[in-house]
């Protein structure tokens, strides 16, 4: 694998500059920079530029397509890259679940029941218990992946009893807004209905919120994400 040290520079330059903001805004909310986990999306960069933002302290990597991101964990470890926690940001296929089970850190996108009683029985089948988090439509555009909260609130309790995977809270997408802040009452919502989760549920751990990418983290801070999962800041416009 061939390392191009000018392209390293940006990806660590890039690196400093999304950290740099990401502590600012924790700041200005009265929270701790070290509170706020950043995901680098890397889906359509190579494996060379993930060696580059790990060498720059960057541990934890998302892919949102399984057929993209096995054969970049298999890539990694034979370039010696162990040190990668890998997480699945894209929602899975219900024929796909058995294809999701294996070393992963967290999957993002439970979106519906019936992914997440198939994830729990093909990880009990393979003896392993999955780290996620539920999606939420917040928004309610038809186009969105993920539970509407009136849903989640209902299907809480058989989803916090599925005994395959372990729920660990919330995520979301915002709907691209060319103004960063219209995105706030999205995350707001999001952080609220977790909220009531807690109350109404307190034997879950509903601690994580996933949300914020590159055009809307600051924001997505402000209002409470545990998690940004952030792309073209670190690595670049993405072509399609
Ligand atoms: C691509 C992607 C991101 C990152 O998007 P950027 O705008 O490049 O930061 C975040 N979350 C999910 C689910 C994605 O698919």
């Amino acid at each position: 694998m061939m390392l191009d040290p000018v392209r390293a520079a940006e990806i660590a330059a890039n690196l400093a500059e999304v950290r740099r903001r990401m502590a600012t805004a924790a700041e200005r909310s009265g929270r701790h920079p070290e509170d706020v986990r950043l995901v680098a999306v890397s889906k359509t960069y190579p494996l060379a530029d993930i060696a580059a933002a790990l060498a720059a302290g960057q541990h934890d990597f998302g892919e949102n397509r399984l057929e993209e991101l096995w054969p970049k964990v298999a890539a990694a470890q034979t370039e010696g890259l162990e040190a990668i926690r890998w997480h699945m940001i894209g929602t899975i296929q219900s024929r796909k679940t058995g294809d999701a089970v294996g070393p992963l850190a967290l999957i993002h996108a439970v979106d519906r029941v019936k992914i997440a009683q198939r994830l729990s029985r093909d990880a009990r089948t393979a003896g392993c218990v999955l780290d996620v988090l539920l999606e939420v439509n917040v928004s309610g555009e038809a186009s969105k992946h993920g539970f509407t909260p009136a849903d989640l609130l209902e299907a809480a309790a058989d989803l916090l009893a599925l005994p395959g995977i372990r729920i660990h809270g919330l995520m979301t997408m915002a709907p691209f807004e060319a103004v960063p802040e219209a995105t706030r009452p999205v995350f707001r919502a999001l952080r609220q209905l977790r909220d009531e989760l807690a109350t109404r549920f307190p034997h879950g751990d509903w601690c994580e919120l996933s949300m914020g990418m590159t055009n809307d983290f600051e924001i997505a801070i402000e209002e409470g994400a545990t998690i940004v999962r952030i792309g073209s800041a670190i690595f670049g416009a993405r072509n399609g």
